[in-house]
């Protein structure tokens, strides 16, 4: 079968591959839609990052080259020994992480902060760019009857938001501030919105992205290219926004971001960084303000997981994928259709969907 293997840097590669056996406890999975991510994107302009470069990922135990995708839908096609609960024709979203089992966080019940954490699609283990994947069963959670397959693929990105906005402590009724209108940072709006947000200002500076933070629920678009966020939001608030979420991963945001809070204002850090910032202290000591970090979700079927969350706030249309999904490809166009057109600097796109089976 066809897939996407990424072998280095600026080297992805759509190759004939095996199609491995399903073994006990796994499921067949036919994909649908597979998203083009953020971390894709790093993969192939920085990488390999979260590609296991020389050495094995410890729980996939696989080097480069691996096959890619990690946000991604599809029908599960065979069933294997004692797996429980899944039948040939459902679909489902895919959970990627992958974790060991066996470190404190894991034991805890929080294996999205694994000691091992890794990523199907990212760290081995098979990936969504590609006809099928075969995953352990638990990787599979259904989407139900009133979720559009496609729409499973955006599953993953909107979790990582819905968890943000969880850890950030909004409360119905605050203003809220986003640095960054990607496809997080868009995602991030909307489960603000859905959380009960009163104002939401977005800083971002490309024209086409601040439209889509309007469709998806902004209140205040700010260029920052052209005007201080800072100063614009202290002096459009009661001295600033309750929350915070920086989604832009550069210097001038985490502090804009921090510096937006009124005092003990709550910045909640989403972007993974390539490098350090410095910043001043006291802008926390003064005011008494907090940053934390968030990463991943909890990527089960339950409604205590973002995971069903998000599945559930799709199908009643609290979410709503539409403003993301900027174009859908076919496998073999991935490279000069998806991951050049998306790190074109002059580029609209937002979220490109692979279709790997038409
Ligand atoms: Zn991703
Ligand atoms: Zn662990």
């Amino acid at each position: 079968m066809r897939a996407a293997t990424y072998h280095d840097r600026k080297d992805i590669r759509v190759e004939d591959v095996e199609r491995n056996a399903v073994e006990d406890g796994q499921v067949r999975i036919d994909i649908d839609s597979c998203g083009i991510c953020g971390s894709d994107l790093h993969e192939y302009t920085a990488g390999p990052i979260f590609v296991p470069g020389d050495e094995p990922h410890p729980v996939s135990q696989e080097t480069a080259p691996i096959r890619m995708g990690h946000e991604f839908s599809g029908t599960i096609s065979e069933v294997g020994g004692s797996v429980t609960g899944l039948e040939v024709g459902d679909a489902v979203a895919i959970n990627p992480i992958l974790y060991c089992g066996e470190c404190r966080q894991c034991k805890e019940g929080n294996y999205h902060i694994c000691d091992s954490i890794g990523f199907v699609g990212l760290s081995g283990g098979g990936g969504g760019f590609a006809e099928s994947v075969v995953l352990d069963a638990e990787h599979a959670v259904p989407l139900g009857d009133d979720v559009p397959i496609e729409y499973g693929a955006l599953v993953e990105p909107l979790s990582v938001a819905l968890h943000a906005v969880r850890r950030s402590g909004l409360r119905a009724g605050d203003a809220v501030a986003v640095f960054g209108a990607g496809p997080i940072g868009l995602a991030v709006i909307q489960c603000a919105r859905a959380a009960g947000a009163g104002s939401i200002f977005v800083s971002e500076p490309r024209d086409a992205r601040r439209e889509r933070a309007a469709d998806c629920g902004a209140t205040e678009l700010i260029d920052p290219t052209s005007t201080d966020a800072i100063e614009h939001i202290t002096s459009n608030t009661d001295g600033g926004v309750d929350v915070s979420f920086e989604v832009a991963g550069v210097e001038a945001s985490f502090n804009a971001a921090v510096e937006s809070t009124a005092p003990s204002g709550r910045t909640t850090i989403v972007s993974i960084w390539e490098e350090e910032v410095s910043t001043h202290p006291n802008n926390l000591v003064l005011g008494e303000r907090t940053v934390t970090g968030t990463l991943a979700y909890l990527g089960g079927p339950r409604s205590d997981e973002e995971y069903g969350m998000v599945i559930d706030m799709l199908a009643d249309g609290r979410l709503d994928p539409e403003p993301f999904i900027t174009d859908r490809i076919g496998l073999e166009e991935i490279v000069d259709d998806g991951f050049e057109r998306l790190i074109d600097p002059e580029s609209d796109h937002v979220k490109i969907l692979v279709k790997p089976n038409e």
